[in-house]
């Protein structure tokens, strides 16, 4: 039997076996055709796909509800230098919390996921959109705030189990905070009332006669 799996032209003969199973087949069952009419058709891609990477914003406000916070984590270890960001100032020429300027070299990018795994605040994911052609070698393959932003709802559909994990990691990050912030509010209190039972209570000096 082992002989026989070694003969010449065995193999061709397996593989040309499974060709032709799969082709009379798929006139029965249509999983058994192996490619796809693209771009008619596209294929459901897996979860752990991934590209190019997007900013996530939650809501419907694409510049509003960007979560990016331009701390720039993501631009120091992108190992390609593919990402740039401007932070935006408020009136007073102070550092906002969010990026004037947001973009990305897709043509640098290597869809390593580095920036999506050193972003502190989530903002920044892998998509698996791949359809990214375009004419021109600078300004079209570099994608700007208003390209990357995706919203939430984007992100639950193309990756809906790490999403929902991102937004329980959120809601008990928000919860933390929001109990810090009234135990402080609430020891500030008390500091406050205990400060003043003890000013009531100190003796008042005697009045010279
Ligand atoms: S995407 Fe994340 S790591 Fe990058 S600047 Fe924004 S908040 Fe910082
Ligand atoms: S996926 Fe990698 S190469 Fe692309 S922008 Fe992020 S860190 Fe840079």
């Amino acid at each position: 039997m082992r002989k026989l799996k070694q003969l010449p032209g065995v193999g061709l003969l397996k593989g040309m076996l499974v060709t032709g199973r799969n082709f009379f087949g798929s006139y029965r069952n249509p999983r058994r055709l192996v490619t796809v009419s693209y771009p008619e058709q596209r294929l459901l891609l897996p979860e752990s796909s991934r590209n190019f990477p997007f900013l996530v914003y939650d809501g419907n406000d694409s510049v509003e509800g960007l979560r990016c916070v331009a701390c720039k984590t993501c631009e120091r270890e992108c190992p390609s230098g593919a990402i740039r960001i401007v932070q935006a100032r408020d009136e007073n020429g102070r550092p906002a919390k969010h990026p004037e300027r947001f973009e990305i070299g897709i043509d640098a990018c290597m869809g390593c996921q580095i920036c999506a795994e050193v972003c502190p605040f989530d903002a920044i994911k892998m998509d698996s959109d791949y359809e990214h052609a375009a004419t021109g070698r600078t300004r079209p393959m570099v994608h700007n705030k208003l390209r990357l932003a995706k919203s939430n709802t984007y992100y639950h559909r193309i990756k809906p189990r790490e999403a929902a994990e991102v937004d329980a990691r959120l809601e008990m990050e928000r919860f933390r905070k929001e109990e810090a912030r009234r135990k402080r509010e609430e020891a500030a209190r008390m500091k406050k009332e205990a400060a003043a039972k003890a000013a009531a209570a100190k003796p008042e000096a005697p009045e010279n006669s």
